[in-house]
Parts: structure tokens; C-alpha cells; sequence
């Protein structure tokens, strides 16, 4: 039976036996068939031709070469010991040198035997040389070249055991010429005619043994189409299944909104505002419960959408929260929104961390009575004590710092009927990642800056050009502006990093006076942290150096320069974050980037990145470019983003089709019960059961 033979354990494969078993179990967590055939190859070398020495470049990434192997020689003794090889081709001759398993290659090398070698060239006074060749001996199988050699990800443990790319490949084949036959289809005939789709089995056979690159294309097109199939069409019925399952408070009057409207909003809103309003209100009064995330750049208003959504609330008798991640940005939404419930007669509370057991004693009663209808929180507000007599409506704020299962208990604060949901971030996720990672929320984007704003200039400065730097900062300050100046904080190196602040504090109070300069970070306790945060916004110092603490949603819009230290050891998305803290005035708004003189190309990247655009969704596509996306979002935990072989980084298009199909199949047959559907049915399940086993591909 097939599930028998995927289940099959590795050591009884040809060519693996006990002791290579025990080190897959360890190093790779393949235990059986099925785990190895899913063990896919990240990339492939190209051993389709044969190069010429006389033809090999300086700054070649690899090449292959058919030849005699000369003479091999040991230089040296002990571990200082490396030997050498001359290797011709009739074009050429160049030097082959290994540095490592020099007594095994000595041993087994064969001078006068002809070779398939392989490596990357370099040059030496002009001449051709290669390190650590792989050496093949010319053979039948690898004489005419033709293929692409797959490469696996390895361990050094099991390269120090002679396990490498070529000794899997080798297992696969001889797992393939068993399994092809087992393999079973995954997706149903139409599917796989509409999307002009190979067969699984071979798409199995040539992501591992390519035939040629068109079947290498093929093989990886299909498995990557049906992995995100099925990611999405399991995001897309769970997100069907909530309709379905969970009703929400239906909220029909907007007396209080049209009132707010009429007497005290600060400023029109923009269109972009109004559409997210719109689109949030219609959920909360569907009579299903909403769960919809928010995106919208810095500084692009979302907090007061949240207030007005929140309004919509409370006039319909429910109560309304919102979490954010840092007592910093709690204390400001409470000081923000405060203003607006005082003139409406609102009532609203800040529970976090630091408030004080009597405090919190009165405000647990005010929101088990009700009569406490805005709370504003932190982490403190998901503890189990914290009851409402009917909450409505959560607000999340800036989601990254949130995992999925503080979502959950959130929920769980209504017991009757699940509150709303609204989660906000200004982490621009590219759309790839969005479907993927909030593939089950709906979403809504806030795509556009208040009127007015003057777009932030960003320039890169060298360290050594830090005087000119303070001499901008101080002709800034003397035309009432303030400034942040960042630190990075990373912490493996706290230590070093608390240096590098207090450094730039004492260069920074010999260039300013004292006075002006105000300090927050993480190590100082939240009282303290809060009164130099407050000086800052009430202009009584004009310079705020900080960590990182300042990153998410600060506002104050005075604040016109931010200068970012060491900007090279941040990434991306951060410094698009630091950068949105300024700008958010009338006044021209600068962000400088301080960096050493030796960058990496990456880093270069990042920097000209920022110099060049201020969408966010720009620079949230580079960084999934330069980081992929298993550290974006710092999301892992969902687990959703789990994948053998798509990349979200570059499967853009293939990602869109799949979830257009999955849709597509969704709306006609909810609970896919049409016989057409079975097999998908069959895999949803199997899925399901058997979440990162081989079940996935037998
Ligand atoms: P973010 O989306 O980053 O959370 P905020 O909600 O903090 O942005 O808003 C940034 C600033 O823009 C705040 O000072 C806010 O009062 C202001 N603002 C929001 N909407 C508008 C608007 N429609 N017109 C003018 N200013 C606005
Ligand atoms: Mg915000």
C-alpha cells in the first residue's frame, strides 16, 4: 500500500544503512521515505556543458572541466599540510589546490586518470587555478554532461561524514526508481489542465534529477503552484468558516461619530480614511464578526480611524480596547485620544505595566460594570483579570509585535459574542506575504499621507562627516525644529550598544549645550522614561537621543530631523519605521544616515534603498528581496509561513494565481463537496492530520 511505502524507514534504502540513517535522523529529521523525497534541493549547478581552461574568466561563478589530472603533490606536514595538482584539458593547464582532507585526497586521488572537475576558477598572476574542486572520475553517467546537478542544504557534521549534495542526490535516485511509482496525484485533472500542470510524480522526479531545464521549470512551477494552493485555499476556508461560525454585535447607530464629525475633528480626513471607515463600518454591521487588518504607512492616520471606530462602539452600549506593543506608545494614544473622549464625554483609562495594583483595581471594576468604555493597554491588558461587561471592539496596533495567540485571547474577552477585531500596522508587508501571513484576515489600506505633508529628505553621511552633520542640526534647532538622534540596539551585544549611546551622548553635549539634549532608553525605568519623553514634546529640550525604543508610532510633529546612527546595523523596515517619526509636520523634514565608510553590498543596498524612495511598499518588497521572508514580521510563529519550496520572495505571481484559484473553487463549493473537489477535499485533510509530514506529497 502507498502510505506504507512512504512510511518505510531510511536505512533499509539502498546506499543509506544504519550509522548515514542515525545521521539524517539528527541532522535533517528524515526519519523515512517520505521525508527524504520531500527533502528538496535550494538550487541547482549547472553541469549541462563543459568549459575550456583557455576559456575560464576571472570572476566566473563556477565552472565544469573534462581532463587529466597531471600529478598530485603534498606540500608541507602536519595540519599545515596542502596538496596540489596539475590538471590539463589540451586547451590549457591550471593548478588544483586542497587545503582540507588532504591525507583522504592524496590517498584517493589518481594522478594520470582522467576527470569531471568542478569549482569555481580563480587567478593567480593570470593563471587559472581552482580550490577544492569536486573531482569526478570521467564516467559514462557524467562524460556527456546534460544535467543539473542538484544542491541540498547540509550540516557540517555530515559533510565531515562524506554526506554531500552528490551523496543525496544519489539516495533520491535510488528512492525514485522505487517511489515513482507510489507517487500519487495530488490535484485534480482540471486543475492541472487549466494550469497547464506536469504530472506530480514527475515533478517529484525532476525537482530532484533534473532531465533538462525546462523540465527543472516545469517540476518546480507545479510544486510550488499546488504548495500555495493549498496554503491559501486552508487560509481562505478558515476565514469562511468564521463567517459562518461567529457572529458580532451588529453596531447601527453613529449618533457619537456624526457628532465627533460635526464638532471636533481636527482636520478633514483623507479619502483614504474615509474608504477604511467605510469599509470597517460596513463589517461591524454585517452581524458577523469582523477581523480585518489595516494597513497603512507611518504616519498615515491610523489611529484616528481606530478613535471613530471605536466610537461606533461604544454608541451601540459596548465597550472598546486598544493594545499597543510599548508603554511609550500607550501612554501617547491615551494622551492623543484622551483629548478627543474628554470633549465627548468618554471615558478612558491607560492599564499598563506600571499602574499601580489600586489603580488597577479601580480600572478592572470600571470595565466589568461598564462604566469604563475606552481602555487603553499594553500586554497588561490581555491578563485574566481584565473583564468587561461587553467589550466590541479590539484594537491591535502595530501587529508585528503580536503573535497570533494574543489575537485569540483577545477573543475570548467577550464570551458571549467574539469583539471585532481591527489590527493596524505600518509594517508595509508586501502583498505576497500579506495573503500568506493574514491570508485568513480581510484587509483594508490606507494608501495615502494626510494633504500637506512635505516629502522627507533622506541623505547618507559618512561618520568622518558627523561635524558638518552637527552644524546642520544646530541651524535646524535655531529655526525651532527638534531632532532625534537614534541608536541602534541589538541585543546580543547590549553591553556595546549602551557604549555607543552614551559615546554619542558625550559627543552631542560638547557640540550642544546640555539643556538641550534629552535621553530614553531602554534600561531606564518607565517614570523616567516618560518625563524625558516629555520634556521632548513639550520643547523643553530640542535634541531626543534614544534606542530603538522610539521606533514605533512616537508623534510628535515638531520633531523635523532624524539623525540615525550605525544605520548600517539596522534593517530595512526599521529604518523606514525611525524615519517615519519625523515629517509628520508642516515643515521640511530631513532623515540622515550615518554609517562607516566599509559597507556591504547589502548594506549599500538598504542605504541607497532608503535614499531613493519613501513608499513603503518599496522598500518592504527590497527587504524581502535581500532578507526573504522567514525573518520579516518576526510572524514564524504562526507557522503559516512554513514552506518547502515556494519563495514568497520571488513566487509573487505564482502565489496570485494559486489564491485566485483557490478562491475561485471556495465560492462555488464551500465546503468542497462537489466530486470534482474530492481529491482536493482528500489533501485538505491529509494536510491537516498530518501538518509537516510526508503526507503532504504521497
Ligand atoms: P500612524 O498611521 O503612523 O499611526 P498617526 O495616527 O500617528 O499615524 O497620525 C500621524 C499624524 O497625522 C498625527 O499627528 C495625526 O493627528 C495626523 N493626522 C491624521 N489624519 C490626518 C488628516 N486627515 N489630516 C491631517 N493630519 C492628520
Ligand atoms: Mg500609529
Amino acid at each position: 500500500m502507498q502510505t506504507h511505502f512512504f512510511d518505510t524507514r531510511i536505512e533499509y534504502l539502498k546506499g543509506v544503512g544504519t550509522s548515514r540513517a542515525l545521521l539524517l535522523n539528527t541532522e535533517l529529521q528524515i526519519f523515512n521515505y517520505g521525508d527524504l523525497i520531500q527533502y528538496y534541493p535550494f538550487r541547482y549547478e549547472d553541469r549541462t556543458k563543459f568549459h575550456q581552461i583557455s576559456d575560464l574568466y576571472d570572476g566566473m561563478e563556477s565552472a565544469q572541466i573534462k581532463g587529466r589530472l597531471r600529478f598530485v603533490e603534498k606540500i608541507g606536514e602536519g595540519h599545515k599540510a596542502r596538496l596540489t595538482g596539475q590538471f590539463t584539458d589540451g586547451s590549457g593547464t591550471m593548478e588544483l589546490a586542497w587545503f582540507q582532507s588532504v591525507s583522504f585526497l592524496e590517498k584517493n586521488l589518481r594522478a594520470g586518470a582522467e576527470y569531471v572537475i568542478y569549482g569555481k576558477p580563480a587567478f593567480f598572476q593570470g593563471r587559472p587555478q581552482m580550490q577544492h574542486p569536486e573531482m569526478e572520475l570521467l564516467n559514462p553517467d557524467n562524460e556527456k554532461g546534460g544535467y543539473f546537478q542538484p544542491v541540498y542544504g547540509l550540516t557540517d557534521k555530515l559533510r565531515k561524514r562524506y554526506v554531500d549534495s552528490k551523496v543525496i542526490a544519489n539516495m533520491q535516485r535510488n528512492l525514485l526508481d522505487q517511489a515513482y511509482n507510489h507517487i500519487r496525484e495530488t490535484l485534480p485533472e482540471n486543475l492541472i489542465q487549466k494550469y497547464r500542470l506536469v504530472a506530480k510524480r514527475d515533478a517529484v522526479y525532476n525537482i530532484h534529477l533534473p532531465q533538462s531545464e525546462a523540465w527543472l521549470h516545469q517540476a518546480k512551477r507545479r510544486l510550488k503552484f499546488e504548495e500555495l494552493f493549498y496554503n491559501q485555499l486552508r487560509l481562505i476556508k478558515q476565514k469562511l468558516l468564521r463567517r459562518v461560525d461567529y457572529s458580532g454585535q451588529i453596531f447601527k447607530s453613529a449618533a457619537l461619530v456624526t457628532d465627533f464629525y460635526k464638532k471636533h475633528l481636527p482636520f478633514e480626513l483623507t479619502n483614504a480614511q474615509k474608504k477604511v471607515i467605510r469599509e470597517i463600518f460596513e463589517d461591524m454591521k454585517s452581524g458577523k464578526q469582523m477581523n480585518r487588518l489595516l494597513q497603512g504607512d507611518v504616519g498615515s492616520g491610523k489611529t484616528i480611524v481606530a478613535f471613530i471606530c471605536m466610537l461606533l462602539a461604544i454608541d451601540n452600549k459596548a465597550q472598546a480596547c486598544i493594545m499597543a506593543p510599548t508603554e511609550i506608545l500607550a501612554q501617547q494614544h491615551y494622551d492623543g485620544l484622551k483629548i478627543f473622549a474628554d470633549l465627548l464625554g468618554v471615558t478612558i483609562q491607560k492599564l499598563t505595566g506600571s499602574v499601580k495594583k489600586k489603580q488597577r483595581e479601580v480600572i478592572h471594576e470600571g470595565l466589568r460594570s461598564g462604566a469604563l468604555k475606552i481602555i487603553v493597554g499594553t500586554h497588561a491588558l490581555l491578563e485574566d483579570n481584565v473583564q468587561f461587561q461587553n467589550l466590541g471592539l479590539c484594537v491591535i496596533d502595530e501587529q508585528h509585535r503580536f503573535g497570533v495567540a494574543q489575537r485569540a485571547k483577545l477573543w475570548e474577552k467577550n464570551k458571549h459574542i467574539h469583539p471585532h477585531i481591527l489590527v493596524m500596522t505600518a509594517t508595509p508587508i508586501p502583498r505576497t506575504l500579506a495573503m500568506t501571513l493574514y491570508g485568513d484576515l480581510d484587509v483594508s489600506v490606507i494608501n495615502e499621507l494626510p494633504k500637506g505633508r512635505k516629502p522627507i529628505k533622506t541623505v547618507h553621511r559618512y561618520d568622518s562627516h558627523r561635524l558638518n552633520v552637527f552644524g546642520f542640526m544646530r541651524d535646524e534647532i535655531a529655526k525651532g525644529r527638534q531632532i532625534y538622534v537614534v541608536y541602534p540596539l541589538i541585543e546580543e551585544s547590549e553591553k556595546l550598544d549602551y557604549k555607543y549611546l552614551e559615546d554619542g551622548f558625550e559627543s552631542l553635549s560638547r557640540a550642544f549645550p546640555e539643556n538641550f539634549i534629552s535621553i530614553v532608553h531602554g534600561k531606564m525605568k518607565p517614570a523616567d522614561k516618560d518625563f524625558e519623553m516629555q520634556r521632548f514634546i513639550n520643547k523643553e529640550t530640542q535634541i531626543m537621543v534614544a534606542t530603538t525604543v522610539i521606533e514605533v508610532g512616537v508623534n510628535v510633529p515638531n520633531a523635523s530631523v532624524m539623525v540615525i546612527e550605525s544605520a548600517e546595523r539596522f534593517g530595512l523596515s526599521q529604518l523606514h519605521q525611525l524615519r517615519g517619526r519625523v515629517g509628520r509636520g508642516a515643515d521640511q523634514s530631513y532623515c540622515i544616515l550615518m554609517t562607516d565608510v566599509k559597507l556591504s553590498k547589502d548594506t549599500r543596498t538598504r542605504i541607497e534603498t532608503m535614499v531613493r524612495t519613501t513608499d513603503g511598499f518599496e522598500i518592504a518588497d527590497v527587504d524581502l528581496q535581500l532578507r526573504g521572508p522567514g525573518d520579516l514580521s518576526g510572524t514564524q510563529q504562526s507557522g503559516v509561513i512554513d514552506l518547502l519550496i515556494a519563495d514568497l520572495a520571488k513566487d509573487g505571481e505564482i502565489l496570485r494565481v494559486a489564491r485566485e484559484c483557490a478562491t475561485e473553487i471556495l465560492e462555488e463549493d464551500n465546503n468542497l463537496d462537489l466530486p470534482k473537489n474530492e481529491m482536493i477535499k482528500e489533501q485538505v485533510d491529509n494536510l491537516r492530520a498530518n501538518e509537516s509530514n510526508w503526507a503532504r506529497i504521497s
